[in-house]
């Protein structure tokens, strides 16, 4: 699939396949047989013991190598010594990185027909501090939060209850490893269970239970340990004996084989609630966290020296050439929007450039054909990392969320979202062009919202939406806007519950008070939205068409074998899911990350009815 990408003309026809591929992708590898639950039974032995935080500090000396060396055990007390040093060796390496580490969370209700469905939602983005503990700061500010941090802030495990349910973004961060400080036999007693393959990785896998004395915050639940250098690649299960005030999640916590040697922390699903009928909860929540960005650019200042090569300067333009006042206008523009895409890039907002640029490029194409627009400068497209579904353009740039890739249903739609930035820029609503100064890209990662906004006025989103809307109906897309509109009314249907999800950080809102206002008329010309139309996807749950890497923050489609929709609650429009990666060990080959299939989108079910394929 790779390669066939990279050596097929990008022709309509290819676009179409590839398209096609999107629809059919992102399945549910449902877990048949896998473990979902640790079984807490020796936890039953409830220990009231305060809180003796760090008792015991490891004395195990870590090397940050990969095991190379090291003999194989021959027990299973050698394997669990060996564990417990990969764990530590992976705390090491990982300790002076800072990745992005984001939360989306849907608090559910119960729906008769439709199960538990999103009630309201939150949305947290940070980076992490794994230096010396768990922490998080955050790129969002945040009007309501928790004056009294700092050390009480350490101890929440996710949840506060003082006077409201207020979530710690911490909280969701907390199964990065087992134990940061105390994973050793000292504090855990480990059970051998089975052997299991997790994806192409055979595992064998241990319950974890803390020790009688071992305190408060303590692992509890099952790790699943690859059977070649004894490496964690997933945690299940929650901690034990949280403090009065505090609440520990539910999480199941996946790695991923990018560099040789370790597993990095990728996804952790979290969940509470009782989902059956009839169930009264003073909880109920959906939450999907990722982390990426591991391999940013910390701009160390030694780095930046050593790279810092200096080629003879040659300029092929012939020196009478001078700029006219309108080239030197794009030209400027121009350095805006490499600049702008440079330092998103660099804060770990955008991807590289890459495949799914490709088939964005290729929607993006067709429409400028068919509308027979030329513009002096190609107009490119990127993918932003982050869940919130939103688009803008800089310059010639146009940029979309990977939440809104993830939720479109079709090529239409996707051409619906396209055209109207197309529009922008085919209207000279340029934006952006005081960013040509370079004083104004020197600021904190964490900053980038309060220094970056490409929002345009009411009056040229309302023009863009007309222009879009004709570019549209004279494109190949045309007869395909049912699906678009539908998509629309989903998401007006949803849009009063999800105002996390649908708060633009960089862009325009596509709502506005909780009503659809982008593209709103083709709403008009769809046909109704009827849940029990098991062949009518309006809008994918979250997670089912683009994978992130964590490690060089590249994405890529997901590849997946469709599941078929058996019931109006298989839709699960713009809902979190559990993450279940194909686990695969680092290969030298260009693509080191697990084939994803995050999240069970759905696909028609006359497309395919067969069931998932038992891994
Ligand atoms: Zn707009």
């Amino acid at each position: 699939m790779r390669n066939d990408m990279r050596n097929v003309m990008p022709t309509m026809n290819w676009i179409l396949l590839a398209l096609l591929a999107l629809t059919m992708t992102a399945a549910a590898q449902q877990p048949a047989s896998a473990p979902q639950n640790p079984q807490p039974a020796s936890a039953a032995q409830a220990d009231p013991t305060p809180a003796q935080p760090s008792a015991a500090p490891s004395s195990q000396p870590a090397s940050a190598q990969a095991p190379v060396a090291l003999a194989p055990p021959t027990t299973m007390d050698q394997v669990v010594d060996r564990v417990i040093l990969r764990e530590k060796d992976l705390i090491k390496f990982l300790a002076p990185r800072t990745p992005i580490v984001e939360t989306y969370l849907q608090n559910l209700t119960q729906d008769k027909q439709l199960g538990p469905v999103p009630q309201d939602d939150h949305y947290f983005l940070g980076r992490m501090d794994l230096s010396e503990s768990i922490d998080r700061s955050d790129y969002l500010q945040d009007k309501d939060k928790n004056k009294d941090e700092g050390m009480e802030k350490r101890l929440l495990g996710g949840l506060t209850k003082r006077f409201k349910f207020q979530y710690q973004p911490l909280g969701f961060s907390w199964m990065i490893f087992v134990d940061r400080n105390d994973f050793d036999r000292q504090h855990y007693d480990f059970h051998y269970s089975r052997r299991e393959f997790l994806g192409d990785v055979r595992c064998l896998v241990f319950d974890l239970t803390p020790k009688k004395d071992a305190g408060r915050g303590r692992f509890l639940g099952r790790i699943w340990v690859e059977d070649q250098d004894f490496s964690i690649v997933r945690l299940n299960g929650t901690y034990a004996h949280p403090s009065r005030n505090s609440y520990y999640f539910h999480m199941d916590s996946w790695r991923l084989n990018l560099v040789p040697g370790y597993w990095v922390p990728s996804y952790i699903y979290s969940e509470e609630g009782d989902f059956t009928a009839g169930a009264h909860n003073t909880i109920a929540f959906k939450a999907q966290t990722r982390m990426w960005g591991y391999n940013l650019k910390t701009g160390t200042p030694n780095d930046e020296l050593t790279n810092i090569r200096v080629d003879s300067v040659k300029d092929d333009t012939p020196t009478a050439q001078d700029a006219t006042p309108l080239a030197a206008e794009r030209e400027w523009q121009q350095q805006a929007e490499d600049n702008v895409i440079e330092r998103l890039e660099r804060a770990g907002l955008l991807a590289p450039e890459g495949d799914v640029d490709k088939i964005l490029q290729t929607v993006v194409n067709n429409l400028e054909i068919t509308n027979n627009i030329e513009l002096p400068r190609p107009v490119r497209t990127r993918v932003l990392t982050t869940s919130p579904l939103e688009t803008f353009s800089v310059g010639n740039t146009i940029v979309v969320s990977r939440g809104l890739i993830d939720v479109l249903p079709d090529e239409g739609s996707l051409a619906m979202v396209l055209s109207h930035e197309l529009a922008h820029i085919v209207l000279g609503h340029n934006l952006g062009s005081q960013y040509a100064f370079n004083d104004r890209m020197l600021f904190s990662d964490e900053s980038t919202y309060q220094n970056f906004g490409f929002k345009h006025i009411p009056e040229e989103e309302t023009a863009a939406d007309k222009k879009a809307i004709e570019m549209l109906k004279a494109s190949p897309y045309a007869q395909k806007l049912e699906t678009a509109g539908l998509f629309i009314k989903a998401l007006q249907q949803r849009a009063p519950q999800l105002s996390a999800l649908l708060q633009a950080h960089l862009g325009n809102n596509i709502t506005e008070n909780g009503t659809v206002t982008r593209m709103a008329a083709l709403a008009t010309s769809s046909p109704a939205l009827d849940w029990n139309k098991l062949d009518q996807i309006a809008a994918l749950p979250l997670g089912g068409r683009v994978k992130l890497n964590p490690w060089d923050d590249k994405v890529e489609i997901v590849k997946a074998q469709p599941v078929a929709i058996t019931s109006a609650r298989d839709k699960m429009p713009f809902e979190v899911t559990p993450f279940y990666p194909r686990l695969s060990r680092y290969s030298n080959a260009n693509a080191p990350a697990a084939t994803t299939a995050a999240a069970p989108a759905p696909t028609t079910t006359t497309a395919n009815a067969s069931p998932t394929p038992a891994n």
